[in-house]
């Protein structure tokens, strides 16, 4: 890393040291950027670094809520407004025990380049809370959501803030949560998206981010001369992510043989499709059960408190969190003949195990490219709002393709730009930076 680089980054550490999922993802970011900042002296002129590494404004706020014994819970809600340099911010809410400032400011800080990556005018944001939906009853889901945003109301809004689901916020949450907006401010306006069909959501939201993410896998594969079909694959997770991935893996003919969740993962050879798969949709939508159940069902091997990485196969799609696949897991991908490796989940990479995926030369799409498909196809739910149509489902697929298609190639051009054909990660961390610092330059100090 160039000095200046490094010394901004140093900054970063010593203003929040207890951050260390920001500081990663500020790393993976600032690893790739010292060419651009030599090509282009105007963005160190303009301390673009130093603006871009601090949120326009971070809220945390208290949400109380009564559980079912009628005891007083207090949960603690954030929204972390990045950047809205290219337009008005927008990014997940996350719902899970483990959330606090440094794990919603490394999603908002990752948001801000994959926004830019979509080509779709979206500034970057992301919020939530340690309020954990697991085991809680319908009723305390929906005493929560609308106590959460009683308070955020103030915050967001179609043109200055538009939040969407990510961990624990699927379209029950985002139901209840827009259920009280209204109630709020009295308005219908499309101020969240993965919104239910019924009430201004767009067909695709639900698929998007797990279609994308094969998309993208398809293109680094076309360069490589290599094709989906017939292929062995992996994918973690089981929440919304995994179970498109896994649907789109399966119509293109390849075959899926793990899932997981936080518990353990399933090792199914024979693959996950058919009656199997939509069992797991039934399974995790509408009985919100453990994967350990499809082993049960299926006579299948579980194994619990196992990831995925040590069952050999071609494509791995990690899609359940951060810091999911670690050095020794990357170097067991890589040794069982790993083609590609396609992040749906966020920084599920860790620095360490993308070094060793670019050393061994295998096609590796980051999750700020290979997962942008979901808020790709936010921004054409806030569209079809903004109009009053709703586009058919071919429609939205088709134009979700389209914008995958041209993000791979965005990232794929800017590595041979830069000297390093496709290294991805270098491809879209200058791709997705330069259209924002620019934005930001063409607007001011501000
Ligand atoms: P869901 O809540 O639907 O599913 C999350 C899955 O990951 C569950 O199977 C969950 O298991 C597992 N998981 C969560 N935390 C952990 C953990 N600490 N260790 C092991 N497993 C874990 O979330 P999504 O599918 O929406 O999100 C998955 C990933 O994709 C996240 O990184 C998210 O940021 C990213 N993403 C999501 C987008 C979207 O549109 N939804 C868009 C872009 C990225 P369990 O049930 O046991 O918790």
């Amino acid at each position: 890393m160039l000095q200046y680089v490094e010394k901004v980054y140093d900054s970063v550490v010593e203003k929040d040291p207890g951050q260390p999922e920001f500081h990663q993802a500020v790393k993976e970011v600032f690893n790739n950027l010292a060419p651009a900042l030599e090509k282009h002296p105007i963005y160190r002129k303009n301390k673009i670094l130093e603006r871009i590494i601090e949120p326009e404004r971070q809220i945390i706020f208290r949400v109380p809520w009564v559980d079912d014994d009628d005891e007083i819970q207090v949960s603690r809600g954030f929204r972390v407004q990045f950047n809205s340099a290219i337009g008005p911010y927008k990014g997940g809410l996350r719902f899970h025990p483990s959330v606090y400032i440094g794990i919603i400011k490394f999603l908002g800080f990752e948001q801000i380049f994959k926004n830019s990556l979509t080509g779709l005018p979206m500034g970057g944001a992301k919020g939530g809370s340690d309020f954990d939906p697991k085991g809680k009853s319908e009723m305390e889901v929906m005493r929560f959501c609308q106590s959460f945003m009683t308070e955020l109301y103030r915050h967001v809004g179609p043109e200055t803030d538009v939040p969407a689901g990510d961990i624990g916020v699927g379209g029950r949450e985002i139901g209840y949560l827009y259920g009280q907006y209204k109630q709020l401010v009295n308005r219908s306006d499309g101020v969240l998206t993965g919104k239910g069909l019924e009430y201004g959501g767009s067909l695709i939201r639900p698929e998007a981010t797990g279609y994308g993410s094969v998309y993208f896998a398809k293109e680094m594969l076309k360069v490589r001369g290599e094709e989906i079909k017939g292929k062995i694959c992996t994918v973690s997770g089981s929440g919304n992510v995994a179970q498109y991935t896994v649907e789109k893996l399966n119509q293109l003919g390849a075959k899926v043989v793990t899932l997981s969740d936080s518990d353990g993962s399933i090792y199914d050879p024979d693959g996950i499709s058919g009656e199997k798969f939509k069992y797991v949709l039934e399974l995790k939508q509408i009985k919100r059960g453990r994967i350990k159940e499809y082993a049960e069902e299926f006579n299948v091997e579980y194994r619990p408190n196992k990831r995925p990485w040590d069952i050999k196969c071609e494509l791995a799609f990690p899609s359940a969190t951060e810091n999911e696949i670690e050095r020794e897991d990357a170097q067991t991908l890589v040794d069982n003949g790993v083609i590609a490796v396609c992040e749906g989940a966020n920084m599920p990479s860790t620095n360490e195990a993308i070094d060793i995926f670019l050393e061994a030369g295998i096609a590796f799409g980051p999750g700020k490219a290979a997962n942008a498909g979901g808020v790709a196809t936010s921004g054409l739910e806030m569209a079809q709002n903004a109009m009053r149509i709703s586009w058919s489902r071919e429609e939205v697929d088709k134009r979700l393709h389209e914008i995958m298609v041209n993000i791979h190639k965005t990232a794929y051009e800017i590595s041979n730009i830069y000297g390093d054909p496709g290294n991805y990660v270098l491809g879209a961390n200058i791709g997705g930076f330069r259209k924002v610092a620019d934005a930001m330059i063409a607007q001011g100090h501000w």
